[in-house]
C-alpha cells in the first residue's frame, strides 16, 4: 500500500479561484515569479501554491489566450504545447532526486482546476511513484486509431472514470500525429459524449519506456469507486455508439 501525499490546506485556502471571481495571474505575465523558461507565449514556472508536501510543483502556462483550450488550438499551437510539456517533464524526470514525475493537465469546473487559463503541471516526486498505482492493462480495450507514431484506446479496464481513453505514443513515434489524436479525443469528450461534459483531465504516464496520455472526462466522482474503489465502464451499447462516432469523419475515420 502506498502512502498518502500531504496535502497542505494553510496553502490550499490561499489559492484564488478563477470560478470565484479571482483575477488570472496567468493574464498578467509581468507580475509572475520563479520563471523557469519561456517559449512564444508559454511560461514554465515554479507554483506559487505548493499545496503537495515533498514535491516540486511547477506549472505549465500555455498560452497568453486566457479562454483557448486544448480543443481549440491551432494546430500548429497544439503541436508547440504538447512539445513543450514533453520536453520539460522528460527534463524533470531525468533529475535523479525525483522518484517520479507527474504531467497532467486540468479543464473545466469538474476538473479539479482552480484556474481557467489553459495550463497543465508538471510535479516532481521526491518519495513516490505514481507508477505503483497503474498497471499496464489499465491501456488496453477497443482500438479508435493507429497511425505511424501512435494508437488511441478505450480502456476495458480503467483506473477510475467509466470511459477513460488512452493515446500511446510508439517508439519512436513522432509527437505531432500523438497531439492530433489527443485534440480529437478531447474535442470528442467536449462535444459527443453520450452525457453533456464540460470538463476534463489530461494524465501522462511513462510507462514501459512508452509515452502515454489518458483522458479523462470529467462528472462528480461516482460513491462506489469513492468509497469501495470499484471501477465501472459504459454500457457496451454506449461503448459501440462512442466507438462508431470516433470512427467517423469528424475524428478518426482512417
Ligand atoms: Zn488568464
Amino acid at each position: 500500500m502506498t502512502n498518502p501525499i500531504e496535502f497542505d490546506l494553510r496553502i490550499g485556502k490561499q489559492k484564488p479561484y478563477s470560478a470565484q471571481g479571482a483575477p488570472c495571474p496567468f493574464c498578467h505575465p509581468d507580475t509572475l515569479t520563479h520563471i523557469l523558461e519561456k517559449r512564444s507565449d508559454m511560461i514554465w514556472l515554479m507554483n506559487k501554491y505548493p499545496v503537495f508536501h515533498e514535491t516540486w510543483p511547477t506549472v505549465l502556462v500555455e498560452t497568453a489566450q486566457h479562454d483557448s483550450d486544448i480543443s481549440l488550438y491551432s494546430r500548429e499551437k497544439l503541436h508547440e504545447v504538447i512539445a513543450f510539456g514533453l520536453e520539460k517533464w522528460k527534463e524533470t524526470a531525468a533529475r535523479p532526486e525525483f522518484k517520479s514525475v507527474l504531467y497532467f493537465r486540468n479543464f473545466g469546473p469538474r476538473s479539479g482546476g482552480s484556474q481557467r487559463h489553459p495550463h497543465s503541471q508538471i510535479i516532481g516526486l521526491y518519495h513516490y511513484d505514481y507508477k505503483d498505482n497503474i498497471f499496464p492493462e489499465n491501456f488496453l480495450g477497443p482500438l479508435i486509431h493507429e497511425d505511424e507514431d501512435c494508437y488511441v484506446t478505450l480502456s476495458d479496464y480503467p483506473v477510475c472514470c467509466m470511459a477513460e481513453f488512452n493515446v500511446m505514443l510508439k517508439k519512436d513515434g513522432h509527437t505531432e500525429h500523438f497531439a492530433d489524436a489527443i485534440q480529437q479525443v478531447v474535442r470528442f469528450v467536449l462535444h459527443d459524449f453520450p452525457i453533456p461534459c464540460d470538463s476534463y483531465n489530461l494524465f501522462f504516464y511513462y510507462i514501459r519506456g512508452h509515452v502515454r496520455v489518458k483522458i479523462f472526462p470529467r462528472y462528480t466522482a461516482s460513491p462506489l469507486y469513492m468509497g469501495y474503489r470499484i471501477t465501472q465502464v459504459a454500457d457496451s451499447e454506449n461503448r459501440s455508439h462512442m466507438l462508431e462516432i470516433l470512427h467517423s469523419e469528424r475524428y478518426f475515420a482512417d
